[in-house]
């Protein structure tokens, strides 16, 4: 049989841990098969990204740039007890922090649902999705420790060379101090493609902040986003019957548990951080959920919402064949893949992304899934199935 072509290469950034395993065995099982696959290859597992200064981590962004499209395992995010077990010379920042500031993009979250598993929030209806800033705050602050008593200051200094600055807070003791920010450009591109994305997908949007408490930055972002709407979409999303929501974040909060969902949720970054957990977790499984990275300049990263799995990588390496869900990894692919096909004007490579979705969740369906999803079906499986046979059971469907 011949395999599908592919007009140009995607970037194909490996990672760690379990999702490392799982990345080769569906690569190996579910589309090396049928497709004749064209990846531009950077491997991000901590030993490499150690090894090259992190240098890689930077060219795996730089690619997905010119290229388009990329497609993303998981990583370790290095911290002290990871330094230790892997005698790293460094500690660099998160992978996706640096690939995020560099696309300077918004990321989408969208639940994977499937008819057997209800989410823990009885209401839904229809998943809701995340539309996450992935520039600036709390992931590009600088902080220090105070040793003592002093003062610390915000100065600003103009290039003309004149000067502002505020007092942060007196100390009388050790403490610490963290200095954020973000910029009205970084700004109104997320908003841009949060609006551009409810479009597309025919969403609601709501976005909430905190503008009563912090009433010049994030009563920025409020701003902006209401001027973009304003001036850029109110009569399209009139047109298409979408209506914009702003709210407090606590307010968001409490609503969303009421909502039946289907809509795009905007969220800050950490609000997106903390939020698209939730709605995962709640909506089935971590493992259920898709996530990409859409920068202004039109480049797709797609990846699972997901860590690594520590914990089942280390039953691995003692011999266990773990029941690590891979429908995410999966869904990173096809997403990957299908929007090449749709960049290239491919029609059978979208025709294989699709088949292989559907072909995961008539698995699912039909009751062949892995140990976190068995615990939440109803009908209950008989059995869970490992990671390998679950492949083996969405492969014979595709
Ligand atoms: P995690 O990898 O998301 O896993 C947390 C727990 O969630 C797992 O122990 C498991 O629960 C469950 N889980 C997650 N994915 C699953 C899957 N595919 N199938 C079945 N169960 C799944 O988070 P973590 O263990 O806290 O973090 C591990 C590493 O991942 C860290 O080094 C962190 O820096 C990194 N991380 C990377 C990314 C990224 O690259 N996008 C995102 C988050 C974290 P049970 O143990 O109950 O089975
Ligand atoms: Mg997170």
């Amino acid at each position: 049989m011949t395999r599908i072509g592919m007009k140009n290469p995607i970037v194909e950034l490996d990672g760690d841990e379990m999702t490392r395993v799982l990345w080769g065995l569906v690569k190996e099982k579910l589309i090396l098969p049928l497709v004749d696959l064209k990846t531009e290859y950077y491997d991000l597992g901590l030993m490499n990204r150690d090894a090259t200064g992190d240098e890689v981590t930077f060219e795996s962004a730089r690619a997905i740039l010119r290229l388009g499209v990329g497609v993303k395992c998981a990583t370790i995010t290095s911290n002290a007890a990871r330094k230790e077990e892997y005698g790293l010379g460094e500690l660099y920042p998160s992978p996706n922090a640096t690939i995020r500031s560099i696309l300077d993009g918004t990321v989408f979250r969208k639940p994977i649902a499937v008819s057997s598993i209800r989410p823990s929030v009885s209401r839904w209806k229809k998943p809701i999705v995340i539309g996450r800033h992935a520039y600036g705050d709390v992931y590009k602050a600088v902080e220090m420790e105070v040793e003592g008593p002093g003062r610390v200051e915000l100065v600003y200094t103009g290039v003309n060379g004149a000067e502002r600055r505020i007092t942060v807070a007196d100390f009388e003791g050790p403490g610490v101090v963290q200095g954020t920010h973000n910029y009205d450009a970084s700004i109104r591109s997320f908003a841009r493609a949060c609006f551009l994305y409810a479009l597309e997908e025919k969403l609601p949007v709501w976005f909430a902040a905190k503008d009563t408490i912090s009433k010049i930055y994030d009563g920025r972002f409020k701003a902006i986003f209401n001027e973009v709407y304003e001036t850029e979409f109110k009569e399209k999303c009139a047109a298409a019957g979408i209506s914009y929501f702003y709210t407090l974040i606590d307010d968001a909060a409490a609503r969303v548990v009421k909502d039946e969902g289907g809509f795009l949720w905007a969220c800050k970054n950490y609000d997106g951080d903390v939020m698209s957990d939730m709605i995962a977790s709640a909506s089935g499984s971590l493992a259920m959920m898709t996530s990409v990275l859409v920068s202004p300049a039109g480049a797709f990263e797609y990846e699972a919402a997901h860590g690594t799995v520590q914990r089942h990588y280390y039953l691995w390496r003692k011999g266990e064949k773990t029941s690590t869900n891979p429908v995410a990894l999966i869904f990173a692919w096809t997403g990957a893949l299908a929007k090449r096909a749709e960049l290239d004007r491919t029609p059978e490579l979208a025709n294989f992304a699709r088949r292989l979705e559907a072909a995961a969740l008539a698995a699912i369906e039909e009751g062949a899934m892995t140990a976190d999803l068995a615990k939440l079906a109803s009908p209950a499986p008989v059995q869970a199935l490992d990671s390998w046979e679950f492949v083996d059971a969405v492969a014979k469907r595709l």
